[in-house]
């Protein structure tokens, strides 16, 4: 007992040692990206489950690292968050998706996009309060503030209520609806929905994908769309896949979808041809 247990010491020291390294690394490569502004938006299609057409986006953010290639944010959201360097990130995420509403307005492409922004965005301490940021970003690309959305999750709500309530009221005054993100997942209170001034549910993949041959799944998602809609609240079905999952949703009647099969999240450019493509007729 005592050869393995020392076996495991050994084994521990280096491993924890490698991810020190690691996470010092991304950190050191992450505030060069933010520096050099290696990030670039993917814009996920969200469509009216009533007509089928394009109502907006989906933000998504990756990284264009120089010698990695691309990275996906589960790989660096959270030592963004941890270092704060999810400050000047999610800045430039909300700038550059007001720039490219921008682009689409002047095209004639009357789409929102909906932004993910993380808790420590919303801190007070932060170094300039998100609803500034936000203001400024529609102020100087001249955008309506009904185009831009913010999702938010759960964990924000947790997080410190009195000052998050302040926080998002003070983005919905300007105009920008809340989304919240993930619904279901977490520690989901239904007393949130009553607290927190919320226009839009979206319902988290794993009960969309879990809904076709599990009846508690279904029944949740059922139950979801019911209590939203009562609420006055819009639903959005998060990951359709399949035409199962498409039909599923429309049946309940939930507004809007999003997911694989009726696009993956795609560069600018191929987010505008999709667009005229689908809504030309
Ligand atoms: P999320 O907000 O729940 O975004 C949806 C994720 O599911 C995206 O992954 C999207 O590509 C993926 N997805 C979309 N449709 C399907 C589908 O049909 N099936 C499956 N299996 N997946 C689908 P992605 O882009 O890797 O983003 C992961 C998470 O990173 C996001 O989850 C969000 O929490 C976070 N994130 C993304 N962009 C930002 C950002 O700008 N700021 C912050 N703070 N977080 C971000
Ligand atoms: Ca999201
Ligand atoms: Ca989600
Ligand atoms: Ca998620």
């Amino acid at each position: 007992a005592k050869d393995s247990g020392r076996n495991a010491y050994q084994f521990f020291v280096p491993s924890m040692n490698k991810i020190v390294t690691t996470r010092m690394k991304v950190e050191q490569d992450l505030r060069i990206a933010v520096k050099q502004q290696q990030f670039i938006l993917h814009y996920q299609p969200v469509v009216s489950l009533l007509t089928g057409e394009i109502i907006g986006a989906e933000a998504l953010l990756r990284w264009q690292h120089p010698n990695k290639g691309l990275i996906y944010p589960d790989s660096f959201i959270s030592i963004a968050e941890e270092t704060g360097l999810i400050e000047p990130i999610g800045k430039w995420v909300i700038e550059q998706a007001c720039r490219d509403l921008k682009v689409w307005q002047g095209m004639g492409l009357n789409l929102h996009v909906a932004v993910n922004v993380s808790s420590k965005q919303c801190k007070k301490s932060c170094d300039t309060p998100i609803s500034t940021v936000i203001q400024q970003a529609l102020q100087v690309n001249n955008v309506l503030a009904q185009y831009l959305k913010v999702e938010i999750t759960e964990s924000l709500l947790m997080d410190n209520s009195q000052d998050m309530i302040g926080t998002l009221q003070s983005i919905r005054d300007l105009g920008v609806a809340i989304h919240m993100d993930d619904f279901g997942t977490g520690y989901s209170s239904l007393s949130y929905l009553k607290q927190f001034p919320i226009d839009v549910l979206k319902i988290d993949r794993a009960f969309i994908e879990g809904a076709v041959d599990d009846i508690t799944d279904a029944n949740l998602v059922k139950a979801v769309v019911l209590i939203g809609h009562s609420l006055r609240l819009k639903l959005v079905g998060e990951g359709i896949e399949t035409k199962e999952h498409l039909e599923f949703l429309k049946s309940l009647g939930c507004d809007y979808g999003q997911g694989y099969f009726i696009s993956k999240p795609l560069f600018f450019e191929n987010f505008i041809t999709f667009c005229q493509q689908k809504n030309k007729n």
